[in-house]
């Protein structure tokens, strides 16, 4: 047979990652059980919306499954960023060929006289219009209406409309050809960072990222709120402006993990070359050994269908073949009518993708041949492959190890033991891992508990020989690996 599923179903854990977007009908302890019992390994908190109290009770849910189930979770913290948005006090009805006056809430009172001259609107960026130049194009809601600017004066832009609709109170605004002077954190970015390092979450997600210098800036501040250089979370860029594709390389060399955002994306570029940078942005991150989340209308329909179009099937499957990290939910959990069912498709379908030789890939990761530590991780890596091993193990503090090994996408399954509860986390992100968290000091002594534990599970037997890395810290970096042939 030639699609022939090469691992049983039953006792086989996926290998892609499913990250899900809680929301109002996502919130009930119950709910968030069922979405782990099927395959969820990242909450998403989206700080577009919800306050900070219902925020901290998700969190606390979560964690609190986690513990009873047993079951590594990780939380991603998702800032809102700067998103441009309308401010309307009535609808403002724009017909094609039309002029529209522009300006922002910084200059709207100074040039009422102005903006009376035509139908008009304001943009609530104080300033933005500033960076708007002639000929740039202004896009509404997510680009359905489409502006462009013909004149600027001070305070304002003529625009003529390009494709008419009505303009409704803060609706979202993209002006993908302007060097926008916006910081990447808001003062309301700043808000919900602080309230997400006091409940030391293990992502955060930066919206609209424009260069490396917005990550480096991102670190900075939560360093400072943090009071300490190390143990971080993991910072997730949101790859979603045209100024993002400019800069993609200094942005994935800043970033622990990336998040290709076709969301916002499809707007600020041609929405038929998504799927192309896509690929490419996936390719790039694992050649940077950086986490990858492929996201947005994944499962769309399902928001209000029981079942998925064969489009989406074939867009979750097409994700998993790129071998991203993760695959993403949105208003499939977070505001749709199945956020449990939407879980558990995604999952079939990874499961599906994963056994098939359609989803088989060597030598995805190519390495420059000088880094040592990189080079053993791979040894290690040829070794499982070629020989008749059941699983690599792998122990690491940080988790940087346990991240390295992932890239190299084993067949063999990962079994990664650390004593850091934010690395266990973390790794819940990572492709392919199972990680598992124990509080013992002594690296040999954890890994130990968690063959042990393995051996409950089923997923490892007496006499079944694996391969041994381990990853040790030395001047607070990890980076002395080990690596051994072990019958366990
Ligand atoms: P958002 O980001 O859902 O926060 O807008 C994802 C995207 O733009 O695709
Ligand atoms: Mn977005």
């Amino acid at each position: 047979m030639f699609v022939a599923a090469r691992t049983s179903q039953t006792n086989m854990v996926k290998k892609t990652k499913i990250v899900a977007t809680l929301g109002l009908v996502s919130d009930t302890k119950e709910t968030l059980r069922a979405m782990i019992e099927n395959g969820m390994n990242v909450a998403r908190l989206n700080f577009s919306h919800g306050d900070h109290e219902w925020h901290g009770k998700a969190i606390k849910t979560i964690r609190e499954l986690s513990a009873e189930m047993n079951v590594p979770i990780g939380i991603l913290g998702d800032l809102q960023g700067p998103r441009i948005r309308t401010t309307v006090t009535e609808p403002v009805e724009m017909k094609t060929g039309e002029t529209i006056i522009l300006s922002d809430v910084f200059y709207g009172e100074s040039v009422t006289s102005k903006l009376a001259q035509a139908k008009s609107f304001l943009l609530d960026t104080p300033k933005i219009v500033d960076d708007i130049e002639i000929g740039h194009e202004i896009l509404i809601e997510d680009g359905l209406m489409k502006l462009v600017v013909k004149e600027r004066e001070t305070g304002i832009l003529v625009c003529e409309v390009i494709d008419g609709g009505t303009v409704k109170n803060r609706k979202g605004v993209n002006i993908p050809d302007s060097q926008l002077k916006i910081s990447a954190v808001t003062p309301k970015d700043e808000r919900d960072l602080k309230f997400l390092m006091e409940n030391e979450v293990d992502f955060i997600g930066l919206s609209f990222v424009g260069s490396g210098e917005d990550v480096k800036y991102l670190r900075g501040k939560m360093k400072e709120f943090l009071g300490r250089e190390d143990n971080l979370p993991h910072i997730i860029v949101k790859v979603e402006r045209k100024e993002a594709i400019k800069n993609l390389d200094s942005i994935i060399d800043q970033t622990d993990a990336v998040m290709v955002a076709r969301g916002d994306l499809g707007i600020e570029i041609e929405g038929t070359r998504v799927t192309l940078l896509q690929k490419e942005i996936v390719r790039k991150s694992l050649h940077k050994m950086k986490q990858v989340i492929v996201a947005t209308q994944m499962l769309d329909s399902m928001i209000i269908n029981p079942r998925p179009t064969r489009a989406e099937i074939a867009d979750v499957t097409n994700a998993v073949i790129d071998h991203t990290d993760a695959v993403m939910l949105s208003g499939e959990s977070a505001g749709g009518k199945y956020p449990v069912e939407s879980v558990r498709t995604m999952r079939d379908i990874i499961q599906h993708t994963e056994a098939s030789p359609f989803d088989d890939v060597t030598g995805l990761l190519k390495l420059d041949g000088k880094d040592d530590f990189k080079n053993l991780v791979k040894g290690a890596f040829d070794l499982a492959k070629n020989s008749d091993c059941r699983a690599i193990i792998l122990a690491t503090a940080s988790g940087f190890t346990g991240r390295m090994m992932s890239h190299f996408r084993s067949e063999k399954p990962l079994f990664v033991a650390t004593n850091s509860q934010k690395a266990c986390n973390q790794l819940t992100l990572a492709w392919g891992v199972q990680p598992f968290y124990g509080d013992e000091k002594d690296l040999s002594v954890l890994l130990d508990k968690m063959v042990a534990y393995r051996k409950q599970t089923g997923q490892l037997a007496d006499g079944d020989k694996v391969i041994v890395v381990f990853g040790s810290a030395k001047d607070n970096k990890e980076k002395m690996q080990m690596v051994g042939v072990k019958t366990i």
